[in-house]
């Protein structure tokens, strides 16, 4: 039987995270009981470095239960970063790692249908969403054009995943190969092969608290995943710069055939109409350019994706044992 490892980034989740303990325990109790995972399996909370009492409850989860383990980053290093994290200190423990957000909007059950799939010899086990009815209008349709601009790019990425997957000990530790520092999870996975499957499930509401994505982050979470994982617009700019170069050719030659004809040279609008066109597309070219320079600026550092302040897992197995055995005396 394998040994089962929830990972569950947590950024100011005070709210949620007692509703989640209580789903998780209940559904470890059905897995456990039911043989389906081994009874070392795990939930492992990671601290986004969060600014409310999420720590706190971590440590009180953890000793209320031995279900219940946590890490805790030394700072907020969003998302990804603290998924990545928890799957990198869990592999050392799990044979199977099951990554899931702590708000519950992805439907807990779907995990039996991974199980199923892993018992097929599956190393990833991607959770889609069969209906995003629950999430608002907006953030599901700039979801869906998200996805298909990102298949247009030569991306490959699961439609409709995010980052509620099984994964193999073998595939987190192929993971573990990667060192790059600009992460967008679920860009990465598909590219590491391995058998693998989808299971579908309903997303729901999330229960309490707010979403931690604003637009804002939303829209830089996008702009990652493309840059980290496409080169493509680079290729587009050129293309693109290479058409304005022609199209200003052809202008030029029609303009000297006028000026040839002795008919008055269009003045003052195509003139400044050029140069405010050629100013916004150079702007934006080496702002597309200037994005994947700052990627390769920050890979060439190699720093540590996140650094860990506490381990309760770890201090757990590295405690002194201190049994009352035999009782020999104090020291
Ligand atoms: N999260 C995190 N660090 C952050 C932001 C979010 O660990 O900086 C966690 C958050 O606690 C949650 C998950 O990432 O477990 C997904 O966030 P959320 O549910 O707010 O995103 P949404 O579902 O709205 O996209
Ligand atoms: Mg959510």
């Amino acid at each position: 039987m394998e040994t089962l490892y929830f990972v569950i980034p947590c950024y100011n989740e005070e709210e949620m995270l007692p509703i989640t303990a209580k789903a998780l325990i209940e559904k470890m109790d059905q897995l456990i009981n039911g043989g389906r995972i081994s009874p070392e399996s795990k939930v492992m909370f990671v601290d986004d470095g969060s600014k409310d009492k999420t720590w706190e409850i971590i440590e009180k989860l953890h000793a209320s239960s031995p279900l219940f383990t946590g890490i805790k980053l030394s700072r907020n290093r969003g998302h990804q970063n603290a998924l990545l994290a928890g799957m990198m200190t869990a592999k050392e423990y799990a044979d199977i790692i099951v990554s899931m957000d702590a708000d519950l909007q992805d439907d807990i059950n779907a995990v039996d249908g991974f199980l199923d799939k892993r018992a097929e010899g599956c190393e990833i086990v991607y959770g889609v969403r069969s209906s995003r009815e629950k999430d608002s209008k907006f953030k599901r349709g700039t979801a869906r054009a998200y996805y298909k601009m990102l298949a247009k790019m030569g991306v490959e990425i699961t439609y409709d995943h995010a980052d509620y997957r099984l994964m193999s000990r073998r595939a987190v530790e192929a993971l573990a190969e990667f060192t790059e520092v600009n992460l967008f999870l679920r860009g990465l996975v598909p590219m590491l092969g391995f058998k693998s499957d989808t299971v579908s499930y309903v997303r729901n509401e999330r229960q309490a608290g707010e979403s931690k994505y604003p637009l804002k982050k939303m829209l830089s979470f996008a702009v990652e995943g493309i840059t980290s994982l496409s080169v493509k617009p680079i290729r587009f700019i050129t293309s693109l710069g290479l058409a304005v170069f022609l199209v200003s050719i052809f202008m030029l030659i029609y303009f000297f055939v006028l000026w040839c004809m002795g008919r008055t040279v269009a003045g003052w609008t195509t003139t400044v109409v050029s140069v405010w066109a050629l100013g916004g597309l150079q702007l934006l070219a080496i702002g597309v350019i200037g994005e994947y320079i700052g990627k390769i600026y920050l890979e060439t550092k190699h720093r540590p994706s996140f650094l860990l302040e506490r381990d309760l897992e770890a201090e757990e197995k590295n405690k002194p044992a201190e049994q009352p055995s035999g009782g020999k005396g104090d020291n």
